[in-house]
């Protein structure tokens, strides 16, 4: 389709209500049976299915809740990571990143995000130690904490001496969250999307990091947003004709939704490849992802796509419109090609 990489996630999880709370016996402890511990393997294998699905180059969406009520406990309780995670973990990180290829931890619901970022700084550690992001978290740019969160997120990376990946978006929990943890409206959500992307684009330290040198990093911006992503990409390029420092970007739409956006951004790819290298384009790749699954598995995404796209009914005279003149588009490049 011309995109220049695709994102695939295996679609198996659960979703909480917030409300629920943790199973432990009257010592504290918490006791699996052996059908918790083949859900581990069984989404270990999924995973590790998904991902010889994409290529070098392409990413690998890991959502840890599949692994069901074992990874899920811990956590909700924000206990380190269990061992039968761990080490089904570091295997999927090192088929990744012997295929080439990345992969990023999908953000959750409050009540298990806590959990999951000190474990995403855990596994970012251990495995991230080139200049290039193997792993990359996910920030959602809806909460309130979340610029505390990235600073936290870049103060270790430039502490500790390893590259941070990340991959930022909104936040598509909106229904099942506490809602005062999540800015009161919509624009602040907006400002606080752009301000995380600006903070990395232009190695931006936080206060009590400014003794430190800002961490090898890389910005994956995850929306269907024109306007945050025209945003990202102008400061992006402005750094990059000034030879000024700034981290590599990337950006994607999930398939099916804001086709307008990413037909623009292969476009943009194209025109700037048609005048350098491939080594030389500094316009970022434009990236679609899919999950999958059986029906069953991919509800929760399904679910949380069908309230994202409420608006989609407006929306889809822009997107056929959008669509005809990249159809056309890709003809005439096709002729002028012939006729070459
Ligand atoms: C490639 C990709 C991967 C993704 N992975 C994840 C993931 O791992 N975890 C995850 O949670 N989401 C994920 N999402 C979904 C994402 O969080 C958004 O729900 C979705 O992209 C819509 O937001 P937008 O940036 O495209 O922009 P828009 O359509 O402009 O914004 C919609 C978003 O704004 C926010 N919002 C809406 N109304 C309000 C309000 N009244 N007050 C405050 N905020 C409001 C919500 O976050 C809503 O989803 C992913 C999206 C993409 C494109």
């Amino acid at each position: 389709m011309g995109y220049q990489g695709v994102i695939l996630g295996y679609s198996k999880e659960i979703v909480l209500n917030p409300n629920e709370k943790l199973a432990v016996d009257e010592t504290g402890s918490t006791h699996y049976s052996d059908r918790c511990y083949e859900a581990v393997e069984e989404w270990k294998q999924g995973t590790l299915e998904t991902l010889r699905m994409v290529g070098s180059g392409d990413f690998l969406a890991v959502k840890l809740t599949g692994a069901g009520p074992i990874a899920v406990d811990a956590m909700r309780a924000r206990w380190p990571m269990p061992e039968v995670m761990v080490k089904a973990v570091d295997e999927i990180c090192a088929a990744t990143k012997e295929q080439g290829s990345r992969l990023w931890l999908d953000a959750e619901q409050q009540i298990l995000q806590r959990g999951l970022d000190d474990w995403a700084i855990d596994i970012m550690r251990k495995h991230n130690c080139e200049n290039t992001p193997l792993i990359y978290n996910t920030i959602q740019g809806y909460l309130k904490e979340s610029k505390a969160n990235l600073d936290h997120h870049i103060t270790m990376a430039a502490q500790e001496g390893w590259s941070l990946g990340i991959k930022l978006v909104r936040g598509a929990y909106i229904e099942h969250e506490v809602r005062s943890l999540i800015h009161d409206t919509k624009e602040e959500t907006d400002q606080s999307y752009d301000l995380i992307a600006d903070t990395l684009i232009c190695q931006k330290l936080p206060e009590e990091a400014k003794h430190l040198q800002f961490p090898s990093a890389a910005l994956f911006l995850a929306t269907h947003n024109a306007a945050s992503a025209a945003n990202a990409i102008a400061t992006h390029q402005g750094l990059l004709h000034t030879k000024q420092p700034t981290i590599p970007l990337e950006c994607g739409q999930i398939q099916g939704m804001a086709d307008e956006l990413g037909c623009e951004l292969v476009h943009n790819y194209e025109q700037a490849l048609a005048r350098s290298s491939m080594f030389n384009v500094t316009v970022p790749k434009a990236f679609k992802c899919m999950a999958w699954g059986s029906v069953a598995e991919c509800m929760g995404y399904l679910h949380r796509r069908a309230i994202e796209n409420r608006g989609a009914v407006e929306r889809t005279h822009h997107m056929a419109d959008a669509l005809r003149k990249e159809v056309w588009r890709r003809i005439f490049a096709r002729i002028s090609v012939d006729k070459i």
